[in-house]
């Protein structure tokens, strides 16, 4: 069996995280390498490497992922707004192939990104 990506052993709650919400879907837990004041990823349960992975019947899941950001910026407090960011691919920057949402916030961000 391959073996399990690093976000796979923090849903499965093998090894610890920053985990700031959960439910029956996806987890959200605090980045080990922040690069906003609040920077917290959201992954969903179910494994999907990257979001050009993702196909038609996984609609309801990231869309589900989408409000839940929603829902996190307002449990953050990001009142000031927040951007919500994935990165799929090599040229996207994606380093952890478990599909995941970056929610950042707490700071002016700039644009475009690097
Ligand atoms: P990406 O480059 O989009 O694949 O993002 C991967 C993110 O995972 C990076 O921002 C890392 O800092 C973060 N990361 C890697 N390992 C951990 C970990 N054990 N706990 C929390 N965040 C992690």
């Amino acid at each position: 069996m391959a073996e399990k990506n690093i976000f796979q052993r923090i849903i499965d709650k093998e090894i610890p995280a920053q985990i700031v919400y959960e439910d029956d879907q996806c987890l959200a837990f605090r980045d080990i390498s922040p690069q906003a004041p609040t920077h917290v990823l959201l992954v969903p349960k179910r494994p999907i490497p990257s979001l050009a992975d993702a196909t038609a019947a996984d609609g309801p899941l990231l869309g589900h992922l989408l409000l839940v950001t929603r829902k996190l910026a307002e449990q953050l407090k990001l009142t000031g707004g927040f951007r919500v960011v994935i990165n799929a691919g090599a040229d996207g920057g994606q380093t952890v192939y478990h599909l995941h949402f970056h929610v950042l916030g707490g700071r002016q961000l700039t644009w475009p990104p690097g």
